[in-house]
């Protein structure tokens, strides 16, 4: 508990960016990086909340049919939102988590020009787990505070987040054919423009495999119906995955070291 109050005041003020494939567990972290006091800005999510809130403007309309596609929202529409958020004061004061903004280049520019960014962390998943932990292990989520489950980590009761009580939904837009479109517009328009962010030397990786000859235990591991999940890594080789509680550990201690 010690250990968690420094590292809350280690991380007090940091502006760290969640940058990753749809999938590879950003909203997940984004939850362990709130335990910790940063504040949540996540475009997606502000997109999603909007159009809830106000299901008839043509901007909801115009937003909703395009997430539903699985394409980018025009910069018009998701700058604005995004900017809002983090200009309110708890997130200076705090620090904050971006999650799905920038997404292209022209986005990392307008941010980088209103904003500095102390860290942009980068989830290292393999590409072949992506669609099957969206699509083929259901992932889901709570519509009150965005906790993520799916068949690997699934909610004690179906239907209800074990966190707040709220009500746990599949997303419109994960399907097997817009994730792949996602996953094509994240290869084309955001990773490209990964290297002007390691240049500017704030990139650091976090890796959710498990080397073999680490003994992590196995209640870090992920699990499928009782058994330790292995996920294709290429070339034949496959490789064990930490599960909520080991990413946690693991993003924990990452940034212990960085900022402690
Ligand atoms: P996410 O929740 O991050 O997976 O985002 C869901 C959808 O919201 C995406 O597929 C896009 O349609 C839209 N979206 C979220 N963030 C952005 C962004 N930075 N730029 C454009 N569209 C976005």
């Amino acid at each position: 508990m010690e250990d968690l109050n420094q590292l809350k005041a280690a991380v007090r003020g940091k502006r760290i960016h969640l940058f990753g494939p749809p999938g590879c567990g950003k909203g997940n972290r984004s939850k362990d990086l709130q335990a910790l006091g940063l504040v949540h800005v996540a475009s997606g999510g502000a997109l999603r909340a909007k159009v809830r809130d106000d299901p008839d403007s043509e901007l909801s309309k115009t937003a909703q049919e395009i997430m539903k596609r699985g394409e980018l929202v025009p910069d018009e529409i998701v700058v604005p939102v995004v900017m809002e958020h983090l200009n309110k004061p708890e997130c200076k004061e705090n620090g904050f988590i971006l999650d799905g903004f920038p997404r292209t280049k022209a986005q990392a520019d307008l941010l980088f020009s209103q904003v500095d960014l102390d860290l942009v962390l980068l989830l290292d998943v393999p590409r072949s787990f992506l669609i099957f932990g969206v699509v083929g292990a259901n992932r889901r989520a709570c519509v009150s505070c965005a906790s993520g489950y799916s068949d690997f980590d699934p909610p004690k009761v179906e239907g209800v987040c074990d966190r707040c009580g709220g009500t746990i939904v599949q997303r419109a837009d994960d399907t097997a054919e817009t994730i792949s479109k996602r996953l094509d517009g994240y290869d084309a328009e955001t990773r490209a423009f990964l290297p002007d962010l390691e240049a500017r030397g704030i990139v650091e990786v976090l890796p959710i495999t498990v080397a073999d000859d680490d003994d992590v235990g196995e209640s870090r591991l992920k699990t499928l119906l009782g058994e330790v999940y292995r996920v294709d890594i290429g070339d034949g080789g496959t490789a064990r995955m930490l599960n909520l509680d080991g990413m946690r550990e693991r993003l924990y201690g990452f940034l212990a070291k960085k900022f402690m």
